[in-house]
């Protein structure tokens, strides 16, 4: 199985600058939902803990609980109830979705209530605000954040201005409700992306910026972020393909003239995306070979470990995706070590 080796050095680099937009470390707030993006979520936690951050963003109460030491608050954002055992954990902060959610969680839940500011995809419309912090209060649930979500902060146009105007009307209002509850919630909007518009929230919401591989418009100011992660795969064995002889499934590519290949430890099932086949080259120049197998592919190499990419934004481009999907693919059980 391949390994991925990942750059302390460019976690703390990118830190560094999200830290001076955001207006401080404990404004951040690092995203680790689906295993820190295919970086490790504990090994990510970490670094990030020592470096000051104090709260943190998964998808699941589970996720929740494997980084549990290492931060103040851990927002979960899918919208399922607390289970039994974790029901008390006062790190633990519960995004609700839908007003029919709020009455999902039991008393004493700390909820904070996603408002839909113009993607449609999840929260509640902002004139629902009201009623809603009122069943938040009638099912005693403490409502300790207010959050939205930027659909295209990526890119130059009307739309990052808009949301971001509702978010700031919103928040007026919401507060001073709020206080009448007696609750104090932070209010957050940004994800990577949102970031780098600019703004004065509590809190950024930080994912891929973190992980070194945020792509802005080239309209925007680009930041100077590293990737963090690197996927190597490691030789399984070499051999000649003579002129003419064909390697893989259904013998897609065919040798020109004699040619040695190497098959290495990566195929589809640890996250190598299957439609790179007979495509892909590596930013060392080895072409990748035939169809990706699942569990191994053959580049025209024969080093012992072969590098097959150490920026997954490209990698994502050869085969007509996104850095996110790349990363977030990659197999669980890949080896994963810090190499600085
Ligand atoms: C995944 C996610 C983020 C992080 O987005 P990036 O673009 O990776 O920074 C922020 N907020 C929510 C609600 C998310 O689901």
């Amino acid at each position: 199985m391949g390994t991925i080796k990942l750059r302390r050095e460019a976690l703390i680099h990118n830190l560094d600058i999200i830290a001076h937009q955001a207006g401080g470390k404990d404004k951040i707030a690092v995203v680790l939902k689906d295993n820190a993006y295919g970086h490790g979520a504990v090994l990510i936690a970490k670094v990030a803990s020592d470096y000051g951050v104090r709260h943190a963003v998964v998808r699941l109460e589970r996720e929740a609980l494997e980084i549990e030491p290492f931060f103040e608050d851990i927002l979960i954002l899918a919208d399922f109830p607390p289970t039994l055992l974790f029901r008390t954990n006062p790190k633990f902060h519960y995004a609700l979705n839908s007003l029919h959610s709020i009455n999902k969680f039991p008393s004493g839940t700390k909820v904070e209530l996603k408002i839909d500011t113009g993607m449609h995809r999840n929260g509640i419309l902002p004139e629902e605000i009201e009623e809603a912090f009122e069943k938040i209060a009638k099912n005693k649930l403490e409502c300790v954040g207010v959050m939205s979500h930027f659909r295209s902060a990526d890119i130059l146009s009307s739309e990052w201005f808009w949301q971001r105007k509702i978010f700031n009307e919103l928040k007026s209002t919401a507060s001073k409700l709020a206080l009448k509850k007696g609750w104090n919630p932070r209010f957050h909007i940004s994800n990577s992306a949102g970031a780098f518009r600019g703004g004065n929230d509590e809190m950024v919401r930080v994912g891929i910026a973190l992980y070194g591989c945020l792509e802005m418009d080239n309209t925007l100011p680009q930041p100077d972020l590293k990737p963090v992660l690197s996927l190597w795969g490691n030789k399984i064995s070499t051999r000649i393909l003579k002129a003419g002889e064909r390697v893989g499934y259904n013998g897609i590519y065919e040798a020109r003239e004699d040619e040695m290949i190497s098959t290495y430890d990566l195929g589809y099932a640890n996250g190598l995306d299957r439609l790179a086949s007979n495509r892909y080259v590596t930013p060392d120049g080895a072409a990748l070979r035939g169809r990706i197998s699942m569990d191994c592919a053959a580049f025209a190499s024969d080093a012992e470990e072969l590098l097959i990419f150490n920026n997954a934004n490209e990698y994502a481009k050869s085969v007509g995706t996104i850095g996110y999907e790349i990363l977030a693919c990659l197999d669980k059980d890949l080896k994963r070590e810090w190499i600085d």
